[in-house]
């Protein structure tokens, strides 16, 4: 089952099918990129390690897509951060995937940063064109976009994943991407 260990292998796959807007954006940027700024590595790097990722499968899947550096900067800039947030450095604390409620009211992205949430932190024309691209149709799209423009970001996350479900599924309200992640893959028989 996808809700157990998930291997860095799986990630793309898992990514198109199972993740949510926010996570969707960062690996799709990390992807093309080969990098990504340390808020967006914050918030998907907890949130790949809440789907499963053990602390050996990530630091594979970081040093495979940061693919501009060498193994000496890989490891001396950023392997200490993934194992510290796996509580292995450090104060060894167990730092949790970050919640919607987070993600939405603090840290805004800046020019350059890929986290944040899509209902909250894009334009309107970006975020219709991505729920189009997840193949929901224009009357829902217009409609979670209007969701998104009243600020009731998390509803219209909702309303992605029921429209993005297989059909006949109930969708409990989003509250936390790792939730939307556990949903889906329940809902596809994960
Ligand atoms: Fe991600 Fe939550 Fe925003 Fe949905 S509402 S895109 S899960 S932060």
């Amino acid at each position: 089952s996808s809700t157990g260990r998930v291997t860095a292998d799986q990630i793309d796959t898992l990514a198109t099918r199972h993740f949510p807007l926010c996570m969707r954006h960062l690996h799709t940027q990390l992807k093309s990129n080969g990098h990504l700024k340390h808020g967006g590595r914050m918030q998907y790097g907890l949130f790949l390690k809440g789907i499963g990722l053990p602390i050996d499968e990530a630091l594979t899947f970081w040093r495979r897509h940061f693919r501009h550096m060498t193994d000496d900067t890989f490891n001396k800039q950023y392997a200490y951060n993934i194992r510290h947030n796996y509580g292995l450095e450090g104060k060894r604390a167990n730092y949790a995937p970050y919640s919607c409620v987070r993600i939405i009211t603090s840290n805004p992205p800046g020019v350059g940063d890929h986290h944040g949430c899509p209902f909250k932190h894009w334009g309107q024309d970006n975020l219709k064109q991505a729920v189009a691209y997840y193949g929901v149709g224009q009357v829902e799209t217009a409609q979670i976009a209007e969701l998104a423009r009243q600020g009731h970001c998390q509803v219209a996350c909702t309303k992605f994943a029921e429209a993005t479900a297989p059909p006949g599924v109930r969708v409990d309200p989003i509250e936390h991407p790792n939730g939307f992640y556990v949903q889906s893959v329940l809902a596809s028989g994960g």
